[in-house]
């Protein structure tokens, strides 16, 4: 790889993290190359150590307002730069050959969490995301159902997600993967629903129970009759399917009003919560009420 390509990755990955509002990871002047190879190195002894971590955030269901299961998002907490998100170090995990380790490792501890969960009585599932090349890896399957046994964690309250890329990669050997990986009974999830190329044939063909729809179709809802009209039209299409459909990205309480009247299943977003420290979820779980993330006219689930 070119110095210019690294460079150029470097301020790619800076600019996402400006635009998102988060910490913006500036490279200090030294060549990016170097900083990269440095920050591998840093993420191998990070994937031994305790400094990866997941976040979660919850999948609310707007027909109950209960909180069905959150969405486990690896984190970096880097002893000098701080909190680095998934944007700045995945790509690097991809090249060097780490995304099997980091996935085992982000689905070990999602999974040691959901016990703790459900053992104070909370009927929950995770949901772990995989890369392409996870969905490459054969030996996927059984080392999920390794995990599941270890944890004593039933394999319908792990949800898989994976966005439409997966597919075109190799598609046979990933459609291989994704079979063993049911014969598990762990659901499986299309992850950015909508962004992708092959979106309507694989429907047809592939074993998968969610459709997690892109943020970017929600961020405009309440304003663009063309964003409402895909969302709509994505919910009747999940609901043809028999699959049931997460709107992720909701930002505030006008959209999440639209979806509920629309009769979406469950939504994701800061509006509900942003992303939270495995530590915050029990007492967010219980202080949920007080703090008006109840849905209007909703049923509670008796
Ligand atoms: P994703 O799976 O589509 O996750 C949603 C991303 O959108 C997360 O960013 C989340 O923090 C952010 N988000 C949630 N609600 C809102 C909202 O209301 N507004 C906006 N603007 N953003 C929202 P994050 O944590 O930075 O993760 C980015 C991506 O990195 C994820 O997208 C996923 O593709 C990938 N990723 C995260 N953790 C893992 C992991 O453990 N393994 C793999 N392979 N990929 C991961
Ligand atoms: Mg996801
Ligand atoms: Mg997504
Ligand atoms: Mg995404």
């Amino acid at each position: 790889r070119s110095l210019l390509l690294a460079r150029a990755d470097t301020a790619m990955y800076a600019a996402k993290r400006g635009r998102q509002g988060h910490e913006v990871w500036a490279p200090d002047g030294t060549p990016a190359s170097r900083d990269r190879l440095e920050t591998l190195e840093q993420l191998r002894g990070a994937l031994d150590g305790e400094q990866l971590d997941n976040h979660y955030q919850p999948k609310l269901d707007l027909r109950t307002g209960t909180v069905v299961g959150l969405e486990a998002l690896v984190r970096w907490n880097h002893p000098a730069r701080g909190l680095l998100y998934p944007d700045v170090f995945l790509p690097l995990a991809e090249q060097a050959g780490l995304m099997r380790r980091l996935a085992l490792r982000v689905l070990e501890r999602a999974l040691r969490d959901l016990q703790g969960w459900r053992a104070q009585g909370h009927d929950l599932s995770v949901a772990v995301n995989l890369s392409v090349s996870n969905l490459q890896d054969v030996a996927l399957p059984e080392q999920v159902e390794m995990l599941l046994d270890a944890f004593a964690v039933p394999a319908g309250a792990l949800v898989l997600e994976i966005t439409e890329d997966v597919l075109m990669a190799d598609a046979a050997r990933s459609q291989q993967v994704m079979a063993g990986l049911r014969r598990l009974s762990v659901r499986l999830s299309v992850d950015d629903y909508g962004t992708g190329y092959s979106s309507l044939s694989y429907l047809r063909a592939l074993p998968v129970d969610e459709l997690k729809l892109d943020r970017s179709f929600v961020a405009h809802l309440t304003t663009d009759d063309r964003a409402a009209a895909i969302v709509r039209s994505t919910l009747q299409l999940s609901r043809d399917l028999g699959m049931s459909m997460v709107v992720e990205g909701v930002e505030d309480a006008a959209s999440l009003a639209a979806l509920r009247a629309w009769g979406c299943d469950i939504a994701q977003g800061y509006h509900i919560s942003r992303p939270m420290p495995a530590e915050r979820v029990l007492g967010w779980l219980d202080s949920r009420p007080v703090r008006a993330l109840r849905v209007p006219g909703a049923r509670p689930r008796v």
